[in-house]
């Protein structure tokens, strides 16, 4: 049994033609059975929580993206706030910084971070932290807002051993993703390698970066398997027991699984 602990199932993240409820179908025939859905602005964390509260294998992550960062206002605030007290919430974000493409004003970012760290502190929910290019800042917001009292996962990890020394230090979880599979990742292998066995995750981050063998596809949470099969192999596991293992992790992380 396999959780996909990052995708994007709503919306504008649906390729043309494909369907929430026929993806989830081909993701449990691939053995795929739990889904952390991913919200990245305030109208589409609605749509999550809408599909995780009629979804019981579907829970959810509302927040606002670095992307989307520029849409932040008190409203957006207060709205989230009510909306995270669901029980179908399992985690605040995705939020964090992106200074690759820096599409929000870097300290406008950063300010949209910092409340939603205070948000998940509030809710005491977990954090879904994405991070690109800022690795620093990224620690340093985390560490200023006592971030360590949330906890959380840091999503797509695709720092070195360094930031995941630091991550880990902070309570937080590495969460894997297809970027494992590509032929330039060793960095990250690396860390996939020798992260301690309980504070490893697995995810697609569909429709983004499919894994190896599926990479040019559109990704979908059925592939999760192939990154795990990967991370197992890596770490000289049987699938099965990483599938185990992760399943278990994010379950001590959020309070969920899904046979829970
Ligand atoms: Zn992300
Ligand atoms: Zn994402």
């Amino acid at each position: 049994m396999l959780v996909d602990a990052h995708c994007h199932l709503t919306g504008s993240y649906l390729a043309e033609g494909q369907e929430t409820a026929a993806l989830l179908a081909r993701a449990r025939e691939a053995g795929v059975s739990g889904f952390i859905a991913v919200g990245t602005d305030l109208e589409d964390s609605r749509a999550v929580l809408e599909l995780a509260r009629k979804t019981p294998q579907v829970r959810a992550s509302l927040g606002v993206h670095p992307h989307e960062a520029s849409s932040w206002t008190e409203e957006t605030e207060a709205a989230l706030d009510a909306l995270i007290a669901d029980p179908a919430v399992r985690f605040v974000g995705e939020t964090g910084l992106d200074f690759h493409y820096n599409h929000s004003p870097r300290a406008i970012q950063e300010e949209v971070f910092r409340a939603q760290i205070r948000l998940a502190k509030k809710h005491r929910k977990p954090l879904m932290i994405h991070t690109r290019s800022a690795p620093s800042d990224t620690l340093r917001v985390l560490r200023e807002e006592g971030a360590e009292g949330a906890q959380g996962m840091i999503h797509c990890f695709s720092e070195d051993k360094a930031f995941a020394e630091a991550a880990l230090d902070l309570g937080f979880c590495l969460s894997f993703s297809g970027i494992v599979t590509f032929k330039t990742a060793e960095t990250i292998r690396e860390v996939a390698r020798w992260a301690p066995e309980d504070r490893i995750l697995v995810e697609t981050d569909a429709p983004f970066l499919a894994p190896v063998p599926m990479r040019g596809k559109a990704n979908e949470p059925g592939f999760v398997r192939f990154t795990a099969e990967r991370v197992a192999e890596l770490r000289g596991l049987a699938p099965a027991r990483l599938a185990e293992l992760t399943t278990r992790n994010l379950e001590a992380l959020c309070g969920w699984s899904p046979s829970s």
